[in-house]
């Protein structure tokens, strides 16, 4: 397995701790030589030209003012805009102000979760599977307000966030970063998240552009994502399309390969889909390292961060001497600086700084209501919840309570909080004063276990440097199930790896904030092992049956005088640079929980992870609640929903595996790959898709959730028995609190297309999320659009619809007994695979009209009523239709055809510009591009 090392230049100086590397930095260590040596020759260049920069005060468009300050740049003032500038800056990406000409400096900072990257004063807010958990957009805004404003006080002009690749894993280790196994509700909870981003005056970086599932072999060739078309955009793509519909201002593009192309090098993703098919217009920066060649530069990426290996003098010379064209630099410069003019950078300079303190209450505030909503209650045996705060006893156990908390997965995601609850603090908060609370911890917390005693293996362990390897007989003492814990140190996110007998059983990438990572294992008396390590290691430790035994007993007398015990447990290992060996909770919290549960009948197991885990202990535990990675106030929402304060409202945004052998990506081929290719061969059957085309049935299916009040389902209606494939059908249903208690729900609607079209068996279309007092009722209601009723032809190259019926479904999860209400509509006719298509020159003057045709391939049976043929231009251009471009009635087999005299403004730089176009007819859309040159 080899995962991507962080390169910087010196370990004091990485603020992430990310690792020198000898073979990597003899490239590296040239960069800020480089990049400086270009910025002193920018401003030695101008040095007596006082340039007064109209473009900063100016009231023109924003298209024009970025003309105006270009027509003023040099080559290096160029390169400047698209290269990295090193990791010795205050933000994790950077470019630095060009002061002649009155560019702002730009700071990027992570992330997903709040402000990331080592700085202080910020709210570290619950996990993006958390958020998604909740179900509810209005959160996920306030979610990136929230981020959005910590981000402009720390003096950040854009947030790399929010991660929005699909959960195709569960072993997928920055699953918790990301938001849900289904694109419907990613991209429902993206578009919001990023408009409260960017409300702050902030950018969005959406990340990362595209099939990035999983970090074994990341950046690497072994990586290779082998993926059709169509799985492409029904799967993996459509939370991106959203996000750049919604104004998201740059795209991050990733660490996968596709197809046998880097992301950052694929133009068939950056260019003909991002670009030509959606229309993008904001700018596409390289993830850390992910550039693979200044061909990047034809391909569509923009910006390389953070270094210039690729579009420093590579870049320049490339231009100088023509092999790269001065206008595909132009546009990339044109993007970036576009982006900085609408965001206020120019006319508002941001006068944050990394060092203010950018929490405050209501951004905490925040916090726990998010966590608080996507705490999902999994089982609840007899109403064991919720918990009494006025009577009883309760003993709270397990490391993950209080001696080792656990609130945020690890990685560039990794948010260090302004201060914690732990659940423990949390619980006794909220217990009344008639309530008592124990605390057993039961457990050691892993990185106080005990070195593995040289007199039970053989030779001694000692520490191992970065590369290195060690390699011993360890002599099992006693039977019964062991911990054993190893520590990487080299905050390098690069794996070391603990091996038992030649098997893997930890993965450690030394990211921020967890170094020792455990695992436990059964092993035999007088029996020996083989221990192995690959990597760097400090410490390699561990936890006797003997030695864990009076923790475990302890806990179990506490919960056995108690009432009730709460057992909580965590999965510390999830973080970016690494991916779970499997879905067991680490060191012995399994048997903590059985051992507990054997004791006390009335035992809730509360989970702080980010993806799935195994419950082996599940039947014999009442009840289980999913708190995921709850962010900073962990205790506090925990013990709202323990004490029945807020309802668990939450629902499963990914679906829990009973046993990695039920997942869609089982074979190693699929997950990690055989080292040369990864296959997703379970094509769209992705998440609940395939265990309902299976018909598996996992241990809890996506959607699901339970509440502390019953809810029922009725009156399903659907507004159109019959439609012609562009209209719209509205599905709504009552649905009721039938309970004693308020409470909240997520009513889902799924949607079955008819089986000719090869779509899986129902597929997420719509949700919300609504809180009822006892008795109370809410009708909810969906627009099912076109879009909805179609799916991706690889033989079109385009969407397309299948005529037959549709089936609804509507309840709260996606399993089949947790959908009520059915219903149907019949698409009796349809347009088929009819596409747009727009042809234009290539080379197009300033001021000068070309002639650009836009044409409506025939096809399907529909007869088509207010087609409208339309182009979407860049700032400043102008279209005339030279016929009409609205038509009444279209025949199937009618083709239709606009021209339009399409001029750019005069003062376009020479660059390549995108024209768009669309063919509309009610909600029913189809759309292309094309990339012209302008050239004067
Ligand atoms: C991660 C990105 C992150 C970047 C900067 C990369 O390793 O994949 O998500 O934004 O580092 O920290």
């Amino acid at each position: 397995m080899i995962i991507v090392a962080r390169v910087c230049q010196t370990l004091s100086k990485c603020r992430k701790g990310r690792l020198v590397l000898a073979a990597a930095l003899a490239a590296l260590l040239a960069v800020p030589a480089t990049a400086a040596a270009s910025q002193a020759s920018v401003t030695a260049g101008r040095a007596a030209a006082s340039t007064s920069c109209p473009w900063v005060t100016s009231r023109a468009p924003v298209a024009q003012r970025v003309a105006e300050l270009m027509s003023q740049m040099s080559l290096a003032d160029e390169i400047s805009m698209v290269e990295g500038h090193g990791t010795s800056n205050p933000y994790v990406f950077y470019t630095p102000a060009i002061p002649s000409l009155c560019i702002p400096a730009v700071g990027l900072e992570d992330g997903p979760s709040g402000v990331a990257d080592g700085l202080t004063g910020v709210t570290q807010l619950p996990a993006g599977v958390a958020l998604a958990a909740t179900w509810d957009p209005g959160l996920a805004q306030q979610y990136g307000q929230v981020i959005g404003a910590e981000e402009s006080g720390k003096g950040a002009s854009a947030n790399l966030g929010p991660t929005v690749n699909i959960d195709r894993d569960p072993r997928w280790g920055r699953s918790f970063e990301a938001l849900s196994e289904d694109p419907a509700l990613n991209s429902a909870l993206d578009v919001p998240e990023i408009g409260g981003v960017q409300s702050q005056d902030v950018e969005s970086q959406v990340k990362h552009l595209a099939v990035y599932n999983q970090e074994t072999y990341r950046n690497t060739p072994a990586d290779n994502v082998i993926v059709d078309s169509r799985t492409e955009h029904e799967i993996y793509l459509p939370s991106f399309y959203a996000a750049v519909k919604a104004g998201d201002a740059s795209v991050m593009c990733s660490y996968a390969s596709i197809n046998g192309n880097f992301a950052c090098n694929d133009s068939d993703l950056e260019t003909t889909i991002l670009r030509d098919e959606w229309g993008f217009p904001g700018f596409v920066m390289s993830d850390y390292g992910a550039l693979h060649s200044t061909q990047g530069a034809l391909q569509g990426t923009d910006q390389e961060q953070p270094f210039n290996t690729f579009y420093g003098t590579p870049l320049q010379t490339a231009v100088q001497n023509g092999t790269i064209p001065k206008s595909v630099l132009n546009t990339m410069v044109q993007r970036v600086l576009t982006e900085m003019f609408r965001f206020g950078l120019f006319s508002r300079p941001r006068t944050g700084s990394t060092s203010a303190t950018v929490t405050t209450p209501g951004h905490v505030a925040v916090a726990t209501a998010a966590a608080e909503a996507g705490t999902t209650l999994l089982k609840n045996a007899g109403g064991v919840l919720p918990l009494s705060s006025s009577g009883g006893s309760i003993a709270v156990v397990g490391p993950a309570a209080d001696a080792a908390p656990t609130y945020a997965g690890g990685g560039s995601a990794y948010v260090i909080p302004s201060g914690t609850v732990s659940p423990l603090a949390g619980i006794k908060a909220a217990a009344g004063s008639g309530t008592s609370v124990a605390y057993a911890q039961g457990l050691p917390a892993d990185a106080s276990l005990p070195a593995i005693p040289s007199s039970d293996l053989s030779p001694a362990y000692a520490p191992t440097p970065f590369g290195g390897s060690y390699t011993g007989t360890l002599t099992a003492p006693e039977t019964g199930r062991y911990v054993l814990a190893i520590t990487n140190p080299c905050g390098c996110y690069t794996s070391t790896y603990l091996s038992l007998d030649g098997n893997k059983i930890i993965d450690d990438p030394s990211t921020p904030p967890v170094h020792t990572y455990s695992v436990a294992v059964d092993l035999t008396a007088g029996q020996q092992y083989t221990l192995s390590i690959s990597g760097a290691s400090s410490q390699l430790l561990w936890g006797t049956p003997s030695a864990l035994a009076p923790g475990i007993s302890a806990a179990v007398s506490a919960a056995r005088a108690a009432a009730t015990a709460v057992v909580v447990v965590s999965d510390d290992t999830q973080s970016e640079a690494t991916d779970r060996l499997s879905l067991n909770l680490p060191s012995a919290q399994d048997e903590l929980i059985s051992a507990v549960a054997a004791a006390n009948p009335h035992t809730v197991v509360v989970i702080d992870a980010g993806a799935p885990v195994a419950m082996p202990w599940l039947s014999g535990v009442a009840g289980v609640v999913d708190a995921w990675y709850p962010g900073q106030t962990s205790g506090t929402s925990l013990a709202s929903v323990l004490f029945g304060q807020t309802d668990p409202g939450g629902h499963l945004p990914v679906t829990f595996p009973a046993s990695l052998s039920q997942v869609p990506a089982a074979t190693t081929a699929q997950f990690p790959g055989n080292g040369t290719d990864v296959l997703y061969s379970e094509g769209v059957d992705v998440g609940y898709r395939w265990y309902d085309a299976r018909g598996i049935t996992p241990l809890f299916p996506f959607g699901f959730g339970l509440s502390y009040t019953q809810f029922a389902f009725g009156g399903l209606s659907v507004s159109h028995p019959v439609v012609n494939g562009t209209q719209d059908v509205r599905v709504s249903a009552l649905v009721t609190n039938t309970g004693h208690r308020a409470g909240s729900e997520v009513a889902q609607l799924y949607l079955a297309d008819p089986a000719a079209s090869g779509e899986p068996p129902r597929q997420l279309a719509g949700f919300q999320r609504v809180s009822l007092a006892p008795g109370a009722s809410a009708r909810v209601s969906f627009v099912l659009t076109p879009q909805e009723m179609s799916w991706w032809s690889d033989t079109a190259n385009g969407w397309t619809q299948t005529a037959g019926t549709y089936q609804v479904y509507m309840g709260d999860s996606s399993a089949l007994a947790g959908l009520p209400l059915r219903g149907s509509f019949t698409m009796a006719t349809t347009p088929g695979a009819r596409q747009v298509t727009v042809s234009a020159p290539s080379a197009i003057r300033p001021g000068q009209a070309a002639l650009v045709r836009v044409t409506l391939t025939a096809a399907g049976d529909a007869t088509l009523d207010g087609v409208r043929l339309a182009l979407q231009l860049p700032g400043g251009w102008t279209a005339v239709p030279t016929g009409p471009a609205v038509f009444g009635s279209v025949a199937p087999g009618q083709a239709l055809a606009v021209a339009f005299l399409v001029t750019p403004p005069r003062y376009a730089p020479n660059a390549s510009a995108v024209v768009h176009a669309t063919a509309t007819a009610g909600d029913w859309l189809r759309e292309a591009g094309v990339s012209v040159t302008v050239s004067g």
